[in-house]
């Protein structure tokens, strides 16, 4: 065991480990990277993160860099839950749900807790929390405020960041605060502290003050972004401050979170869906433009292609035969409305969907919807199945553009794939155009990692000549991150490394990630291999 190894578990109260296999064990996560940690720590309680924090501070302070790297169940899809120093990894232990107010629908959960758990919880109160990844069985809460995770029904409700009503997290140097939306009066109290705590309030305030039209200039023209750090939601006109939204997705490179405190939402109504099969690309645009302007939101606006279709069909013949049989067509949405004016909504959309297609179906049976859905839900089928060598890799992944460039977004996909002749099968939330895919390609041949950083780059350009983002839900990390500087402006990208550095002056939080992260370091960390075995293996101590 080596000698940071020793020192910790002479002054935690969690396991620290040091094996060959749990280091390897602990060396991938969901996405292409691989990245082998040197010490593994369990924390027992929130005192442990405090002191992990407090001692690589200490390092730092005499020139030695160790980085430190927050752990839920790893199925980040971008390499964000891999670290080469310290990984503290949460689920094991701090893993509890705290408090439910059941009146007011507010939950305080430790950061390990599994999300699947807590939401079969709150569905025993009729309440639930919208943003669920679909990992929800797998992963943690805490993993879903880092990432800033959304789910199809995000369409109407919002991210995590609209639900999470305060944080518990150990800074940089060891000290723990408490976020939350703070009135002029609480905001000039914290501006006043002799502590970090303090000095991270004075500089960011100094920050917000300083560069306020540049601020607007971080806000895309998407629905939904997690790329770079969330600047614009920090200070209201009011003057109220709140750090949440900066911690909320930014993947442990500012703070551990060891404690969330959550909104939650009562069940809705009896939902309706709606189907429409479509056969061109132009359509899919047009509907999808003119869902946004009913009265009342849709709770999700779902696309799948006849592709995947296919592709599902030939790995499990069985899966869609009581949902729908060949020829399939170019692309079907799923429309469903759980609130407002019903009645309305479902004329309106009828209306609407009948100028493109007359292939259209309303369903308000719970059971039959359920089976609907699996034409969406099927895309999980591709995730876990490789063609011989080939894996379905998450590469390209995650764009979101205005839902008026939804078409050009569609016909730029088709037209890559083409050109690098690979078979393609997209779906994703089409109400925020936001859209899912994954190539086949094998990471143990030269030539197929090379076009997967080709095919990245491309993909990254088209993104930003549409005007969007390169992620809605699964984040920046490793994957993303030398792209974060292309798709926003220079000097909205230098308040981002501002704010990096004021809360992480010696770069000891997950650096590599989100930001600061360049092409060259990252291509050497591709995996060879690609599975998603960790997650089914994964099993908490506790
Ligand atoms: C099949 C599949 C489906 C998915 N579907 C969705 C989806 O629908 N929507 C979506 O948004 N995402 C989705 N994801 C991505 C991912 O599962 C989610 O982001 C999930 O919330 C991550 O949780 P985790 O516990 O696995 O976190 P990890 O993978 O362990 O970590 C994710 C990030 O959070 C940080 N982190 C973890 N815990 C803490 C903490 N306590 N303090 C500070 N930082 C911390 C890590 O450092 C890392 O940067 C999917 C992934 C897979 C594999």
């Amino acid at each position: 065991m080596n000698k940071v190894a020793h020192y910790l578990q002479e002054h935690v109260v969690g396991e620290v480990m040091t094996s060959s296999d749990a280091r390897k064990y602990f060396s991938t996560d969901n996405s292409i990277f691989n990245l082998t940690p040197s010490v593994i720590v369990y924390p027992k309680n929130e005192n442990d993160v405090r002191k992990t924090a407090r001692f690589v501070w200490q390092l730092a302070e005499r020139g030695r860099l160790i980085p430190i790297t927050a752990r839920g169940s790893g199925t980040d899809l971008t390499g964000a839950a891999l670290g080469s120093g310290i990984l503290l990894v949460f689920p094991a232990h701090l893993n509890h749900v705290q408090f439910f107010d059941q009146k007011e629908g507010v939950v305080t959960v430790e950061a390990g807790v599994n999300f699947g758990k807590l939401q079969q919880l709150l569905l025993t109160y009729d309440r639930f929390l919208p943003p669920a990844p679909a990992s929800l069985e797998y992963s943690t809460v805490g993993g879903a405020v880092a990432n800033n995770s959304s789910s199809m029904r995000s369409l109407k409700y919002g991210d995590m960041r609209t639900y999470i009503k305060s944080l518990r997290v150990v800074l940089a140097n060891g000290e723990v605060i408490e976020t939350g939306r703070l009135n002029k009066k609480e905001l000039n109290r914290k501006l006043g502290l002799a502590t970090f705590e303090g000095e991270i309030y004075r500089s960011v305030d100094t920050l917000l003050e300083e560069n306020r039209e540049l601020i607007g200039k971080s806000i895309l023209n998407v629905t939904r972004n997690v790329a770079g750090y969330d600047i614009a939601d920090i200070k209201q006109p009011n003057g109220s401050f709140d750090l949440t939204p900066l911690f909320a997705g930014s993947q442990s490179t500012l703070g551990l979170t060891t404690e969330i405190t959550l909104d939650t939402e009562p069940i809705a109504e009896e939902p309706v869906l709606i189907t429409a099969y479509l056969d061109n690309i132009k359509d899919v645009e047009s509907v999808v433009v003119e869902l946004k302007g009913l009265e009342d939101s849709p709770s999700a606006v779902e696309l799948v292609d006849g592709n995947l279709l296919s592709l599902v069909s030939s790995i499990n013949g069985n899966y869609l035969k009581d949902v729908i049989a060949p020829p399939y067509p170019k692309f079907i949405i799923l429309i469903e409305f759980n609130g407002g004016k019903l009645k309305k909504l479902i004329k309106h959309t009828t209306k609407l969907l009948t100028k493109y297609t007359d292939r259209i179906v309303i369903e308000d049976d719970e059971e039959k919807q359920q089976t609907i859905w699996k034409l969406r839900e099927s895309s999980a089928l591709l995730s876990g199945h490789n063609q011989g060598m080939l894996n379905p890799l998450p590469l390209i992944d995650d764009a979101i553009v205005p839902v008026n460039k939804l078409g050009s977004l569609l016909s730029a996909i088709y037209a890559q794939f083409s050109k690098e002749h690979l078979q393609v099968a997209i779906w994703g939330h089409a109400g925020d155009g936001n859209l899912h895919l994954q190539p086949y390609l094998n990471l143990g041949q030269v030539g197929d990692r090379q076009k997967a950083f080709r095919m990245l780059d491309e993909y990254s350009r088209t993104i930003r000549e549409l005007g969007g983002s390169t992620t809605a839900q699964y984040n920046d990390g490793r994957l993303r991150g030398p792209y974060v500087d292309k798709i926003y402006p220079d000097d909205v990208y230098k308040l981002f490394q501002k704010i990096k550095k004021i809360f992480d002056p010696y770069n000891t939080l997950n650096p590599g990630v989100k930001i600061n992260v360049s092409l060259d370091e990252v291509k050497p960390l591709v995996r060879n291999e690609y599975s998603l075995d960790h997650i089914y293996d994964h099993l908490p101590l506790s």
